[in-house]
């Protein structure tokens, strides 16, 4: 009998040690690992914020990279993620955050990768299918959705001044104080507010009055403008250094010399 009690007790430590282990490996994070060449290549391909990094600071690109993946799901919905895919998220939301020394995003749990464009109530197929990238509100708080063609096409024309994955991370940097309001505390001090809203106001008549080589839904409210900015900033420096170079001051103001 007391051979059996022992058997048993010794069978459930083991089988307890095994959950241990297997959780424990589970749970091991992707910033202790080393970033795999293959993402390397594409970053090398196609994220072109990353090319323009010196030896030291792409080595500390990629471990935010791997930071921000420890905390956040990538699924597809409807499509396959592909390493591309991954990279990309992951890159997009460290690129308007690197010169802060920031990888973590509080706000956000899960980026759900839908094929194409999608509906206000999340359709993939039939009309109506205009969205490319939102942040989830209500239910929906720390998801974001992003269209893997947008996603893709974001980074390959990458001049264009147009990046939906940066556009909704920004959204998503306004949001850490609390209110996406299009004047985010960690980007823009107490006494830069002032200035920033009179040239977001200037910026948006220019936009009005057709003047302006800026993304017209920059004109739709000064969070969106923020966030349209921000894709074009990151895309096109140079063009927006020659073109504004008020708002190209006040951006680097917030996302460079912070
Ligand atoms: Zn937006």
């Amino acid at each position: 009998m007391v051979g059996v009690v022992i058997a048993v007790l010794v069978l459930g430590f083991i089988g307890w040690q095994f959950i241990f282990f297997a959780r424990k490996k589970k749970a091991q994070k992707m910033s202790n690992k080393p970033f795999p060449t293959e993402w390397r290549d594409i970053l090398d391909d196609e994220i072109s914020f990353y090319t323009r990094l010196t030896a030291e600071e792409k080595t500390r690109f990629e471990r935010s990279m791997l930071e921000f993946l420890d905390d956040i799901k990538i699924t597809g919905v409807s499509t396959q993620v592909e390493d591309i895919d991954r990279v990309m998220v992951a890159a997009a939301a460290i690129i308007p955050v690197f010169r802060l020394g920031v990888s973590k995003y509080p706000n956000l749990t899960e980026v759900l990768i839908y094929p194409n464009a999608f509906s206000r109530d999340h359709q993939v197929e039939g009309h109506g299918r205009n969205i490319a990238g939102m942040v989830g509100t209500g239910y929906m708080n720390g998801t974001m959705i992003l269209s893997k063609q947008s996603l893709r096409g974001g980074f390959r024309s990458a001049r264009d001044g147009q990046n939906t994955a940066i556009h909704e991370f920004v959204h998503l940097i306004d949001g850490w104080d609390g209110a996406i309001d299009g004047i985010p505390d960690v980007l823009i001090d107490q006494p830069a507010v002032t200035p920033w809203m009179i040239l977001v106001q200037d910026k948006t008549k220019e936009i009005f009055k057709k003047r302006s080589d800026i993304d017209p839904y920059g004109a739709t409210s000064q969070t969106e403008f923020l966030a349209v900015v921000s894709e074009y900033f990151f895309e096109n420096p140079e063009r927006m250094k020659k073109k504004h170079p008020e708002l190209y001051k006040a951006l680097e103001e917030a996302f460079i010399k912070h």
